[in-house]
Parts: C-alpha cells; structure tokens; sequence
C-alpha cells in the first residue's frame, strides 16, 4: 500500500521545533499588548470575490496562487458559492471591520492576528503553500487619526522593537511610498508607456506584467533585465505634494526613533491595495525569499470593499521565515529545552509512587518527564539526559526515608534532597 505524505509545500511542525513557533507567537503577543494591539480571529476561507476586490485580480496571488472551490448549494433556498482558503489576511480583517461597523466607535482599531494563509506558490527554502503569518492593522474613520504618518511611524517603531525581542540580529527595513491612488495610475501611465520600447528585450513575466500591471516589472530578479528597470522612470517622482509630505513625516519620526531604514524605490509589493507607504524588513540569512514581513498603507481598501472610508496600515510577517532565521542563530541546545527533571522509578512496582510524585511537581509548575519501572537504571539515566537536566531515582528507600537522589547533568553533582523541599531544589 502507498503511504499517504503531507501535500506537497505542506508540512507538520513537530518538536522541538515547535516550541520556538510558541516562543515568537508568545513574544509578538507580548509586544501587541504593549502597543494596545487586541486580536482578532477571522475565517480560514471567504467568499473569492474578497480577495479579487482587494488584492487585485491581476496580481499573482489572486490569477494564479488561490485555492478555490465552488461550494454546492445544499437545500433549494441556497446559492452555491464560490469560496477561497485566504492567501492573506488583511482582506478579512477590513472585511470584519466594515461588516462590524467597528467604525462607528470614531476610535483607531489596533488588531492583531496569527494564523495560516495559503498560496499554491512553487515550494521551496521559506516558500511553502500552507505557512504562517503574525500580521496587524491599524485603521479607523480620518477624524481618528488613520492618515497621520504617527501611524506608520508607530507600526514600523514596533516591528523594530519586535525584531529585536525575538533576537533577529541583522534585520533591514526597507521603506518607499507609493502614493496616493492618483499618483499611482499616473506613475503607471508613465511607466507603462516607458515601457513599450524596452519590454521585448525582457525577461517573458516582465513582457506580460508591461501589458498587465507595469508595476510588478520592478520586483523582477532576472539579473539581465536590472540595467532596463533601473533606467525606467522612478515612483518618487510621481508622487503630489501631499504623498511627499507624508512620507517626509514618516522618515523624520523614524529618525527621531532612531529606527534605521534604506530607501528603495523599487518596493511596490504585491498588492493592488497598497497607498503611500511601503515597506519590508528583510535578513540577508534567508536567501532567494529574504522577506520576513511586509506591509503598508492602504488609505481606499475599506472604501473599495463597499465599507466607509477607512485609512489603514498593516503587515504581515512570515512566521516560517522567522522560524528559519532564529533557528540559523540558535545553537542547538537552546532549541531543544529540557524539562526540568526526569522521574526514574527502580521497578515496576514503584510506577505508581513516581507518578504520584511527578504530579506533585507539574501541579507547582515544574516540566517533568516520567520514566518507567521496567527500565534499567542504565537505560533510565541515557533517556533522562536527552530530555532532562537532571535525574530524581525513585527506589523503595527513596520511598520510606523520604530523601530522594536527585543528579545534575550539566555539573554531574548527585545530591540527597528532602521531597518536601525537592521542587524547590529543582526550581533552582
Ligand atoms: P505578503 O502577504 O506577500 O506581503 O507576505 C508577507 C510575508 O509573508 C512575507 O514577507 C513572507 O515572510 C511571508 N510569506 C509570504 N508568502 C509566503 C510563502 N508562500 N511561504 C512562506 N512565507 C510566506
């Protein structure tokens, strides 16, 4: 019979690894408090017209990447739909929004999530069709404070502060606006045009995102076509004096901050929805994918979802990438934490009483793992030094006299230790 595997640019996430995804998750939660982020829970799938309407249904993700299906209609009163497991979740969180009217309450909405997202991209190191993001957005109704470069300033101050909790060494933010929609159709008239005699020199995506969406041409890698692109007219230079304002704001809060960041003016992202600024935060330590997050403005996308005005900033970041970065710092000791004390039973008739004693210990918070009577004392030491950092022997003496025999693997010191005082001890 053939085995069934995990589906291709799928994976499952398993011990010890697993337990770094929980330290980053627990850490960006932290942060988000500190900031007043709340979270928020949406749907794995939504209607697909969501993401046509937000994402754009030019973009990648949206022609080529999506998971859709038709859900059938069960009963006469119902309409068969068209459904898609989300490829991001900004689109969900402002639909959430809108249908909550979270507006209404003339306050700035600070929400936060953490989940998986899907996109049948080609699998590779740091590409995967089913992978994580921690993401936030901030919007509101203007009268708030959603435009205010404050926003931005705040966001990318945070992502600073988060990247460092997390001890991602090396990090670069990568900054850019791409203005307001205006100056975005007119940099694309411009571009689209300036592109024309160029394109058939081109590598052949560039050929058809000159046709379909100029603006794409710039996050092309193909080495050949880097002299043409860096000829081409720059978006800095599209921008009215309202967009250059703003970005001004934004770099001079940062400085102020003393977060550091590298313009680029190539960084239009992916995403149809994105207004004045840009941004990635990039580790060269990832390779080909050296995104660890992205995000950016999206002043209309409320509005373009049928919602009220809404001005907004968010990202996204890859949890499987930041997973990959730390895992490349950390030693491997320091992913593979040890419980606190590993329980060695001398005989079978001892399992009870070393269960007893384990539940004594996890019920005042120690991690402790529970050997088994049947194993020689041998045996019981080689298991407890790959998973503790010290062995409790457990015979029928220990039993009696109460004073337990507790080794440390890491000093080799062997002690006698009263059970009454032992999570103590080992707290230590
Ligand atoms: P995006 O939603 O495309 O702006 O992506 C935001 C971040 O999500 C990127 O910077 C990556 O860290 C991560 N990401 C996007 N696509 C994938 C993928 N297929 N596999 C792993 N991480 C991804």
């Amino acid at each position: 019979m053939t085995t069934l595997k995990a589906v291709r640019g799928t994976r499952d996430l398993l011990p010890p690894e697993t337990a770094l995804w929980n330290r980053i998750e627990s850490t960006a939660r932290r942060v988000f408090a500190r900031y007043n982020f709340g979270e928020i829970r949406t749907p794995i799938f939504e209607d697909t017209g969501l993401f046509a309407r937000s994402v754009g249904e030019e973009t990648d993700i949206v022609a080529k990447e999506m998971y859709t299906w038709e859900d059938r209609a069960r009963a006469q009163s119902e309409k068969s739909q068209s459904l898609t497991l989300r490829p991001e979740n900004t689109a969900g969180v402002v639909r959430a929004y809108i249908e909550h009217k979270l507006g209404e309450s003339g306050q700035l909405q600070k929400l936060y999530y953490i989940g998986p997202q899907f996109r049948r991209e080609r699998p590779q190191k740091g590409r995967y069709r089913q992978f994580w993001q921690i993401g936030a957005e901030v919007i509101g109704p203007p009268s708030a404070g959603s435009e205010s470069a404050l926003r931005d300033a705040e966001v990318l101050e945070m992502l600073a502060t988060l990247l460092d909790e997390l001890g991602i060494i090396g990090w670069t933010l990568e900054l850019n606006s791409v203005g307001s929609s205006a100056d975005r159709e007119r940099y694309n008239r411009t571009l689209r045009a300036a592109l024309i005699p160029v394109a058939p020199r081109m590598c052949v995506d560039c050929q058809r995102r000159a046709v379909t969406n100029p603006l794409r041409v710039l996050d092309c890698k193909v080495p050949e076509d880097q002299p043409i692109i860096d000829a081409l007219p720059r978006i800095t230079d599209s921008l009215d004096e309202d967009s250059k304002k703003h970005f001004a704001q934004v770099t001079a809060a940062l400085d102020a901050a003393g977060v550091s960041y590298k313009l680029n003016h190539r960084l239009v992202r992916g995403l149809d929805y994105y207004t004045r600024t840009t941004f990635e935060f990039t580790h060269s330590g990832l390779g080909a994918q050296n995104a660890l997050l992205g995000g950016g403005r999206y002043d209309g996308l409320s509005e373009a979802l049928g919602g009220p005005r809404a001005p907004g900033i968010g990202f996204a970041m890859g949890l499987d990438r930041l997973v990959l970065t730390l895992q490349n710092q950390l030693d491997e000791r320091s992913t593979q934490p040890k419980v606190d004390a590993f329980i060695a039973p001398l005989g079978e008739n001892l399992n009870a009483a070393a269960l007893v004693l384990a539940r004594e210990l996890r019920r005042v918070g120690l991690a402790v793992e529970l050997g088994d009577g049947s194993f020689r004392l041998k045996k019981s030491f080689e298991a407890a030094d790959k998973t503790a950092r010290r062995i409790v022997i457990l015979g029928e003496d220990e039993l009696q006299s109460g004073i337990l025999t507790v080794k440390d693997f890491a000093s080799g010191v062997q002690t006698k230790v009263p059970r009454a005082e032992l999570a103590a001890f080992l707290r230590n």
